[in-house]
């Protein structure tokens, strides 16, 4: 399995830096900003190298989903295997690819179904200067939320990475289907925001903070597609408020079934902020609904 990438060396000597789009195929954002950064990057004001792959998972975008035709998701396929479908033979290839590199980003959205507010994200690794570098490559990417999540989580890209203790974030910007223009220009902005924190790029650094810095620890913290899971198949019309404050029990959406004669709300298990919501009306038992971020564990760092 070969993956198109853009590779952009740089005049001086400086690190490897590793930047990924589309380990699902209906995520357009990363997409459209790793084409812009290719062309925008000058190899005489680069020191280091930068490789750009904007459609990790092909056979995915092709068929205009998520996943490519064996249905395996592929942010828990990794590490793969070399013999394996599709998706896990992709996963094998871009594995190789992160083992290499000095640092890493890899940029998603909510794709189809979901809404995402714009965060930063990485693993809590376990050894302090790899977290700490990530923390730093985090503030400097510039969005509103920084997500420190649960280090063991498997079949990640981002699995891979700490592994290998290659310092590594993702980020998140929107989705709901579409190609969100505003979602690009601020990917394209914290790619060249960590180049220059890494001093692959003389650029001043981010001046601004996070509104929300949160690292929480607890298991599975950072899953984005398992809070509130659908109790029932249905419609679902979301009524609250991406990125605004929710209280605890308060109303998320309605599910309603075919004739409107059962409707469900749906309400925050937690109180926090409404990180994720579902926006694609059509759902089946067990789809997530909503992701709060509790921001009770944020903490001054
Ligand atoms: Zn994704």
């Amino acid at each position: 399995m070969k993956l198109q990438s853009l590779e952009i060396a740089g005049a001086e000597e400086g690190p490897q830096l590793l930047i990924t789009g589309g380990v699902h195929g209906d995520e357009f954002a990363p997409m459209v900003a790793l084409r812009r950064l290719g062309r925008q990057l000058e190899p005489g004001k680069l020191s280091g190298r930068v490789t750009l792959i904007p459609v990790v998972n092909e056979p995915a975008f092709l068929r205009g989903c998520r996943t490519a035709e064996d249905g395996l998701d592929l942010a828990r396929t990794f590490p793969g295997r070399g013999d394996g479908t599709v998706s896990e033979r992709i996963a094998w290839a871009l594995s190789e690819r992160i083992r290499s590199a000095d640092y890493y980003i890899d940029l998603h959205s909510g794709g189809t179904t979901l809404t995402i507010c714009p965060l930063v994200g990485y693993m809590l690794h376990h050894e302090e200067a790899v977290r700490r570098a990530q923390q730093r490559m985090a503030r400097a990417f510039g969005l509103p939320i920084v997500w420190g999540t649960d280090p063991r989580l498997a079949g990640r890209s981002l699995s891979v990475a700490r592994d290998a203790g290659v310092p590594a974030i993702y980020a998140e910007y929107l989705g709901g289907g579409r190609c969100d223009a505003a979602g690009v220009e601020a990917y394209v902005a914290g790619c060249l925001n960590v180049m220059g924190l890494l001093g692959l790029l003389d650029r001043p650094p981010v001046a601004t903070e996070p509104r929300y810095f949160v690292e929480d620890d607890r298991p599975e913290s950072g899953h984005l597609q398992r809070g509130h899971p659908a109790p029932a198949d249905g419609f679902f019309e979301p009524c609250a408020t991406l990125g605004e404050p929710i209280a605890l029990g308060a109303p998320l959406g309605t599910l309603e079934d075919s004739l409107g004669s059962e409707s469900i709300t749906i309400r925050a298990a937690q109180k926090g902020i409404v990180l994720a919501l579902r926006t694609f009306p059509s759902v089946r038992q067990g789809d997530s609904l909503a992701v709060i971020l509790e921001t009770d564990w944020a903490r001054d760092a």
